[in-house]
Formats: structure tokens, C-alpha cells, sequence
């Protein structure tokens, strides 16, 4: 039953991608939603001003346990994003996973099982997951 939502969306964007059926179409289209996405944060920061980024270097106290790492991690990010923004990165992001259900039908991929098996990952391995 969980997985429905996912196979109703992959079903839906493989009638929807007439236009980009080809997997060069598809991969290019992915990466330019990505780059989209990276745009609409860098506006909402140089444009509309509604979240900074503070970046510096990530400094973790050598007797820190890992369990503890956490608290010593900056995001680099201040603020919140505004009601506008938030709207423009959802909709970015809305496209990445439009153009990542194509690659998967492309594929053969269910991204359902990408998802449980990612999950089962992040289970199995915690914060080693770090990359
Ligand atoms: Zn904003």
C-alpha cells in the first residue's frame, strides 16, 4: 500500500515525459532542475535576503564522541525561507523528482525500493552514512 503513491507517481510521469523520452533528454533535464534548485536557494539568499549562508570551517572537538558531532555542525544557514521563496525551491525540487521518477522508469527502477532501500541504510549504518 505505501508504495502505491510511488508507483502512481512513476506511472503518471511516464505519460507526462512524451516530449523527453530519451534518456539523454531525461538526464540533462535532471541536472538542469538540480542547477534550478542551487538558484532559487542562491536567490532567496542575493535576492530576496530571507536566509544567509555563514559559512566557515566545521571545527569538531577532538574529545567530541560522534554521537556528539552533531552538536558542533553548522549548516551554515540562517533564517527561514520565506512564503515566495520556499514556493520557488518546492517547485525546483518538485521537478527533480519529476525527472528522477523518469530516470528510474527509463531504468526499470522502482523508486519505491530505492527509498526502503536507502532507509535500510541509513539503519544499518547511522551516522557512518556521513559523506
Ligand atoms: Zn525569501
Amino acid at each position: 500500500m505505501k508504495d502505491l503513491i510511488c508507483l502512481e507517481f512513476q506511472d503518471s510521469v511516464s505519460k507526462c515525459l512524451l516530449r523527453h523520452r530519451s534518456i539523454l533528454d531525461v538526464l540533462s533535464k535532471l541536472q538542469e532542475a538540480t542547477a534550478r534548485t542551487n538558484r532559487a536557494v542562491a536567490k532567496s539568499v542575493t535576492c530576496c535576503g530571507c536566509i544567509e549562508i555563514q559559512g566557515s570551517k566545521q571545527r569538531i572537538p577532538a574529545e567530541a564522541s560522534l554521537g556528539e558531532a552533531d552538536r558542533f555542525l553548522s549548516t551554515h544557514l540562517e533564517g527561514e525561507l520565506c512564503v515566495n521563496c520556499r514556493e520557488q525551491v518546492e517547485e525546483e525540487l518538485g521537478t527533480i523528482l519529476f525527472y528522477l521518477a523518469g530516470l528510474c522508469n527509463l531504468l526499470d527502477i522502482s523508486l519505491y525500493d530505492l527509498l526502503v532501500k536507502e532507509q535500510k541504510k541509513l539503519y544499518s549504518l547511522g551516522p557512518f552514512t556521513l559523506s
